[in-house]
């Protein structure tokens, strides 16, 4: 923000946080770091609610609907956020766009624009001070899970994602990206109270399939996100050179099916596949190719086998050494 354009009212931040305004200059100005408070409530009350869970209990629907969820979203976050969105990996029909989006939007971390613009603008910045969530910038926390908590990172940069930004359902998918999460737990509170009425003896209720599924489920899917902009630009190992401090991690590839492989990724962000070798585990990049086999996506873009062929480490330079004249027997 300019030093004369007056800070945003509390009640334009809410109106904007629930209606994002679609105009490529919105937050063009919008410079503040400082943490919104009133953005971090129901961020915290996600997480808190989760405590709920003693009083609502469980059941084995509850835990197979938290899993599924977090397997689904986990997948088109990855699959379709980051490698279709952010990067155009691959290719697929425009009703698969939508519909990816739309399950994107139910893992509350906005909308597709939202998510693959500030994700297009990590990758020109990649830990440099123009880098919104760099680990080496600004620590740990900022870079795991306080850095869209300001001003700064509300807004979408429309110029950075024009490809997608001409498609009016995306548009409307970024303008009201509550709506499908919104949705997601109707249907799951709905579905539970129905089962309470048919099937009392099976001990579910609505608010137990919402707990799980709206936010055990969600607070997980958030947190292994986050771990990609934390912890693989800081713990793991680095196969390439390259200008930020990106890293291959197993455990968080684990989690993040594929995601962990950041080293690889920003060295060659092009490739629909982010574990480049059969041994980097990478799920998103099976199911992409299980999708491909249906005809759903296609021209999945491979790993350059000039990638692929380990650098030769630099000769070692010879130790000088004395000119001991050795004794001929
Ligand atoms: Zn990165
Ligand atoms: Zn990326």
């Amino acid at each position: 923000m300019t030093e004369n354009t007056p800070p945003r009212s509390h009640l334009t931040n809410l109106k904007h946080w629930l209606c994002q305004p679609m105009d490529p200059d919105a937050g063009a100005n919008e410079k503040s770091e400082r943490i919104d408070w009133l953005r971090t409530i129901p961020f915290m009350m996600l997480h808190v609610g989760c405590l709920s869970v003693f009083f609502v209990g469980w059941s084995w629907l509850a835990v197979t609907i938290a899993v599924f969820l977090y397997a689904l979203r986990v997948f088109t976050l990855t699959g379709f956020y980051h490698r279709y969105f952010s990067h155009r990996s691959f290719k697929c029909w425009r009703i698969i766009q939508f519909v990816f989006g739309a399950i994107g939007c139910m893992s509350v971390q906005r909308g597709p624009l939202w998510w693959a613009a500030h994700h297009r603008h990590h990758h020109q910045h990649s830990d440099d001070p123009e880098d919104l969530h760099s680990p080496r910038q600004k620590g740990i926390f900022w870079s795991h899970m306080l850095w869209f908590l300001t001003p700064r990172a509300q807004y979408t940069n429309l110029r950075l994602i024009p490809d997608f930004a001409k498609f009016p359902e995306l548009r409307f998918l970024d303008r009201f990206d509550l709506l499908p999460p919104a949705v997601l737990s109707l249907v799951l509170y709905g579905f539970g109270e129905l089962i309470a009425w048919g099937a009392p003896e099976a001990g579910v209720t609505g608010l137990q399939l919402l707990v799980w599924g709206m936010l055990i489920s969600t607070i997980a899917v958030y947190h292994v996100t986050y771990l990609v902009n934390s912890a693989t630009h800081l713990i793991g190992s680095r196969r390439y050179q390259t200008k930020d401090d990106s890293k291959n991690s197993l455990v968080v590839a684990l989690l993040t099916f594929g995601e962990g492989w950041h080293n690889n990724h920003h060295y060659y962000p092009n490739s629909t596949r982010q574990g480049f070798f059969w041994w980097e585990i990478d799920i998103t990049y099976y199911g992409l190719r299980f999708m491909q086999m249906l005809g759903l996506v296609w021209d999945l873009k491979s790993v350059p086998k000039r990638i692929l062929v380990p650098k030769v480490k630099p000769a070692v330079q010879p130790i000088p050494v004395e000119a001991t004249p050795i004794a001929v027997q």
